[in-house]
């Protein structure tokens, strides 16, 4: 029944020989997933607290997705956007009734999807407008458009020259915005919450503000929320804990229940921007990505996971403030929903090393930003065996720190 399966070593010779090394990776072979658990080819079990980088919001192998996917795949793989497939109307009216009135444009990842949208924003402006506005510390993708418009310089390091046209402002940071726009603005881009960038919520105001400036100046809002989409943050989309609603949305990451795929959402005066011959993904909107996609959003209905998300965060910050008087080197806890940063003042690398060796996988980003992207169907037994194992990995840390 089961596979046998290489192991982690003979796994490790084939990327060390085979596959280019852009990616520093753990020298583990993972070969099964259920929900918050993942089994490597040793047939050690892991607590996982950053299923799929943010992407299996339902864990992994979600029940419905799996099956909607088996079905799919015995009946139609791939047909081009030539033609029509019912699943990939239904999926966007379904995602329309969760978000704003507006239509849908599909690709298979979140860079995709913000070239999406930095082509239309430009479109649906006059010519003569071209300029978008950014943050710094934002993350949008590693393709040239989205890459330029990350506002991280590690991350444009001997790959220049970026692509014309954009600029940049801290997040957070209504005046320098202001500033920036002049006649050839097209439009902002900006994540509601920050993520690589360490889980940075937006100041008071400041998501409001964006919306006026636009407003004033004829600017589309663009929301980048591959990773605080589709139901991350106890919201079905990050902006709804703002007030604010946005020209364009992008989507990818758990879009599809951990199969790929990417989104816009365009208001509907905006969408027709994006006319035939401007814009297009082969493989976008297909029929495992639209069924997998459905089964994600009936998935989160049917089991109340919205709820559930803010239940567990919740959860997650008790158990966190309990530890600040433990750890003096957590120097912050930010939580919104199941999107979840503990700022430590000592590098995080080890305590992710030292997880892992205890049975847990999470995530560091910008060097010392613990970061979790929990599943939202989280059992109780394993958020509190995953908090226990973290917990006594930072107390590992804290006394290695004590005795060096
Ligand atoms: C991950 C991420 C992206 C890039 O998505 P890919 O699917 O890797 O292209 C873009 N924006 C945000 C906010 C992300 O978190």
């Amino acid at each position: 029944m089961s596979r046998r399966h290489l192991s982690s070593s003979e796994t490790q010779a084939l990327f060390d020989q085979y596959v280019i090394g852009n990616y520093r990776r753990y020298g583990v072979n993972l070969v099964r997933g259920v929900g918050s658990e993942v089994w490597d080819a040793e047939e050690r079990r892991y607590v996982d607290f950053f299923p799929g980088w943010g992407c299996n919001l339902l864990g992994h192998c979600p029940a419905r997705v799996v099956e909607a996917v088996r079905e799919q795949v015995g009946q139609l793989i791939h047909v081009p956007n030539t033609w029509m497939m019912e699943s990939q109307g239904i999926w966007a009216r379904m995602l329309a009734e969760r978000s704003f009135d507006g239509q849908a444009f599909f690709c298979n990842s979140g860079t995709e999807a913000n070239e999406a949208a930095i082509k239309l924003a430009r479109l649906h402006t006059p010519a003569e407008r071209y300029k978008i506005i950014s943050f710094t510390g934002g993350f949008h993708g590693r393709t040239l458009g989205s890459l330029t418009a990350t506002a991280q310089p590690k991350y444009h390091e001997g790959l220049g020259p970026m692509a014309a046209g954009f600029v940049y402002a801290p997040f957070g940071d209504l005046e320098a915005v202001r500033k920036l726009v002049d006649a050839e603005t097209c439009g902002i881009l900006v994540e509601p919450i920050q993520g690589e960038g360490g889980v940075n919520l937006p100041p008071d105001g400041f998501l409001p503000g964006l919306r006026e400036i636009c407003d004033e100046h004829g600017l589309i809002l663009m929301f980048d929320e591959v990773q605080t989409g589709c139901g991350r943050t106890g919201e079905w989309f990050g902006y709804q804990h703002f007030g604010v609603v946005p020209d364009v949305l992008s989507l990818a990451k758990s879009l599809c229940g951990g199969i790929a795929g990417g989104a816009i959402l365009a208001r509907r005066e905006v969408a027709p921007s994006l006319r035939p011959g401007m814009h297009a993904a082969t493989f976008g909107g297909n029929p495992i990505a639209s069924v997998a996609g459905i089964a994600a959003i009936e998935t989160i209905e049917d089991e109340g996971l919205l709820g559930r998300a803010k239940e567990l965060a919740d959860r997650f910050q008790q158990r966190f403030e309990s530890w600040r008087s433990r750890f003096d080197f957590i120097d912050d806890i930010r939580i919104a929903g199941l999107m979840i940063g503990l700022q430590l003042s000592i590098d995080g690398a080890g305590v992710v090393q030292k997880c892992l060796e205890n049975g847990l996988l999470i995530n560091c980003t910008q060097g010392t930003v613990l970061r979790l992207l929990p599943a939202m169907n989280l059992e109780d037994s394993l958020f509190e065996e995953g908090c226990d194992i973290l917990e006594s990995s930072l107390a590992e840390v804290a006394s290695s720190l004590t005795t060096s």
